[in-house]
């Protein structure tokens, strides 16, 4: 083959190359989640503080969670941290509360999904085993504000969700 038909072919695949950008970029990214190649940088590292106040009490978060595989209940997210961590892309280290949220590639996480790995409930009607009875509700503030997203709730570095069971007597420490 000539090469004018080569540069002809490879000017073909570049221009669609470019026209499905959106697919190299699925290809890219398939390249980065590679597990094989586990040295590559977190692209996220934020650090979110969760409190869970049942009745007025303090409910300590456990540690471990997305590490300790007794508290690793879903491996839907592992794919977007490196495989040598061996945690989950949202996890804890302590019982202080404080969720990682680690990623290797740019994307939102929710605390729904830190709900799915611990294996516990969330969602407007209940926190773990307390649901919505006639004199108790679950509600949810971030940064101080009272907020309706529930497990829908994207991460932010730096703030702190509170998730409050109880009457409305209780609930005014928000
Ligand atoms: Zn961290």
């Amino acid at each position: 083959m000539g090469s004018f038909w080569v540069y002809l072919t490879l000017g073909v695949i570049v221009s669609l190359m470019a026209l499905g950008g959106v697919a190299v970029n699925n290809a890219l990214e398939a390249i980065k989640l590679n597990p094989q190649d586990g040295d590559k940088p977190l692209l996220i590292h934020m650090h979110v503080t969760l409190k869970i106040i049942i009745n007025d009490e303090s409910l300590t978060i456990p540690k471990e969670i997305g590490i300790d595989p007794k508290l690793y209940k879903t491996h839907e997210l592992d794919k977007y941290v490196p495989k040598k961590l061996g945690v989950y892309p949202l996890h804890t280290h302590d019982s202080s509360g404080v969720i990682h949220v680690e990623s290797a590639v740019i994307r939102t996480f929710t605390l729904g999904q830190f709900f799915d790995v611990w294996g516990e409930t969330f969602n407007e009607n209940c926190i773990m085993n307390k649901c919505n009875d006639q004199l108790n509700k679950v509600r949810m503030y971030v940064d101080g504000s009272e907020s309706f997203e529930f497990g829908d709730h994207v991460f932010k570095d730096h703030e702190i969700i509170t998730i409050e069971y109880g009457s409305p007597r209780d609930q005014q420490q928000a």
